[in-house]
């Protein structure tokens, strides 16, 4: 052997040894996640978002319920959810014009911080509870309440099938009958309406796509989700005020698919509420409509 192809196998060598080591941190690591989540179904002691270690019977630590309580009472859009300086001012964002063909979308923050943390620990490391936890700050909320009032019907938007096979549930979904629960706990304080909100799975996931946040573009985001959705239970959505609810809104593309699907089974409107919208200081065409 040269000692060159010495050299190139001793590099060979090294370079293996360093991927299977890299490989056995990543599976430790995934491994050590896996039972933390574990633990954390059964014996929440770890904070939902951020993993410190919290007291039982709340799943927060108080740095991030500050955090999400600071995210919750900004004044926002009833139209778009952009923050306003003044709760009834115009909105200098969509100058009033909506994500059309929707009403009015409401949202708990934007996403980023802790509720950014609280929106992966629900959808990608099975922390069911966040569900109900922030449906139960959702229904403090105003606006929420209104669109709730108003609603005859919630359609979780729809996830692709194999999705929701391999992922084992749809967190919109789960989000919407976390709402219902919610509403009907502080139906007597905030609502006028104390029926419970039938979910209805109206739609159907008919298009594999890529995640709207990996998309960096508007044309890029509404070219990813087109002819994604349909209508599959026209009787459940005609005549009535449909409320859709996701987990997240990144420019509204996902949102305005689905409306597009529904309204042909001509619905009397169609509102949306979503946990976490993307500021739309990060996304400059986030409210392009029309
Ligand atoms: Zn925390
Ligand atoms: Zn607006």
């Amino acid at each position: 052997m040269t000692g060159l192809a010495l050299i190139s196998a001793v590099r060979s060598n090294d370079g293996a040894f360093v991927s299977q080591r890299t490989r056995l941190a990543r599976l430790t690591a995934w491994a050590m996640n896996c039972l933390g989540d574990v633990s954390w179904a059964v014996w929440p002691t770890l904070c939902a978002a951020c993993d410190a270690t919290i007291d039982p019977g709340t799943i927060l630590c108080s740095a991030c319920q500050t955090s999400i309580a600071d995210v919750a009472v900004v004044g926002r859009c009833e139209r778009c959810t952009s923050p306003l300086p003044d709760e009834a001012g115009p909105c200098g964002r969509c100058q009033g014009g909506g994500i059309r063909p929707l009403g009015r979308v409401a949202c708990l923050g934007h996403h980023r911080d802790a509720l950014r943390d609280l929106v992966h620990g629900l959808k990608y490391r099975h922390r069911w509870a966040i569900a109900d936890h922030v449906a139960s700050r959702l229904v403090l909320r105003r606006d929420v309440v209104a669109l709730l009032d108003r609603a005859d019907v919630i359609v979780p938007v729809a996830m692709h099938p194999w999705r929701q096979v391999v992922r084992g549930f749809n967190q919109a979904e789960l989000l919407s009958r976390s709402l219902v629960r919610a509403r009907s706990l502080v139906a007597g304080i905030t609502s006028a309406r104390p029926t419970p909100l039938p979910v209805v799975r109206a739609l159907r996931r008919v298009k594999w796509t890529a995640s709207q946040t990996s998309q960096h573009s508007h044309a890029a985001r509404v070219r990813n989700v087109r002819d994604a959705f349909e209508l599959i239970d026209d009787q459940a959505v005609t005549g009535r005020s449909v409320l859709l609810v996701d987990d997240v809104m990144t420019s509204g593309s996902t949102l305005r698919a689905c409306a597009r699907a529904l309204r042909r089974a001509r619905p009397t409107e169609i509102n949306a509420i979503v946990l976490a919208a993307a500021d739309p200081r990060h996304h400059r065409d986030a409210v392009r409509s029309r």
